[in-house]
């Protein structure tokens, strides 16, 4: 059977307008499709409604346009989804996987140990008979260790039961987690490679349990080096990292190209000529096999990021 095409994507949380992390993310998936040939989808991240900003998500794809992105078919939004994934909830718990947890977060930081994302759920509610009217669903995690092989960070090995715990599927106001949203998708979109930013590699392992219970697809993974603020914190929309400008691309882009250490690119005067350039010199073995750093200082000059809203 031939291979299937290369399929990525670029998935943004419209809790903010782009920044250069989320630049280096867009990039980074884009650049990795082209050069293999492939279609690069864009999905909206709406599925946690309180998170979500008015008028963000246009604004992201307003951005990208003036930076020149070109995705392949509609763009996806995940506030559509919520049939998709009550289905999949729906079979894991045909399949005795879930469980109604009313655990408060301070009953949880009460007794849980610290993992590699947060506090693990020890179980609590795993063995209770009734069902209380407000819950949330959690997976009741298989206990063994997922290994996968990343693109940029080669073997990573986790065990669930020990580093993550059960983890919620539905929060108890009725919002489908991230974990579920991403993992329905990527498959129902068919998408083959996932590039993202390395913050999201402790997110994997749960995903790959996730595709296995569901009898779905596991993608081949790519972490790229996040961003780092002077503080060595990742740039986030939460922590209002400035915007960058739609009318100022060639910088910006120019800012994330060098920090994704790819090489020297000469003179690039417009955008087409950058997109020009990339595709002809995209390298993904340049990348530095770092989880984090910051923008090298030579990367942006002034004038291409906007002030935080
Ligand atoms: N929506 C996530 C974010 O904006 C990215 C999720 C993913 O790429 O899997 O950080």
């Amino acid at each position: 059977m031939p291979a299937a095409r290369y399929r990525g994507r670029f998935a943004p949380t419209p809790s903010g307008a782009l920044h250069l992390g989320s630049l280096v993310a867009a990039l980074g998936s884009c650049l990795e499709a082209r050069v293999q040939d492939g279609e690069w989808l864009l999905r909206i991240e709406d599925v946690d409604a309180p998170r979500v900003v008015a008028g963000a998500a246009e604004d992201i794809l307003r951005t990208l346009e003036a930076f020149g992105f070109e995705w392949d078919g509609p763009v996806w939004y995940q506030s559509r989804r919520s049939e998709a994934y009550a289905e999949a909830l729906a079979r894991l718990a045909r399949d005795g996987l879930v469980y109604a947890c009313s655990c408060s977060r301070s009953q949880i930081r009460a007794v849980a140990r610290r993992g590699v994302d947060g506090p693990v759920y020890p179980g609590s509610c795993r063995a209770r008979a009734d069902r209380p009217s407000r819950a949330a669903w959690r997976l009741r995690l298989p206990d063994e260790r997922v290994v996968f092989t990343d693109a940029l960070f080669g073997r990573v090995s986790c065990e669930l039961a020990r580093e993550c715990g059960d983890f919620v599927l539905r929060r108890a106001d009725g919002v489908y987690s991230y974990q579920l949203a991403v993992v329905v998708d990527d498959a129902a979109q068919g998408v083959t490679h996932v590039v993202r930013g390395a913050d999201l590699l402790a997110s994997t392992p749960r995903q790959i349990v996730l595709q296995r219970l569901l009898a779905l697809p596991t993608p081949q993974y790519l972490h790229l080096p996040v961003v780092l603020d002077a503080r060595g914190d990742k740039l986030s929309k939460q922590t209002l990292a400035a915007p960058v400008d739609a009318r100022a691309p060639l910088p910006a882009l120019l800012a994330a190209w060098r920090f994704l250490g790819q090489s020297e690119p000469g003179r690039v005067d417009t955008v087409a000529e950058f997109w020009a350039m990339a595709r002809a010199l995209w390298d993904r073995r340049r990348i530095p096999p770092l989880r984090g750093r910051r923008m090298p200082a030579a990367g942006l000059s002034a004038g291409s990021l906007r002030a935080p809203a």
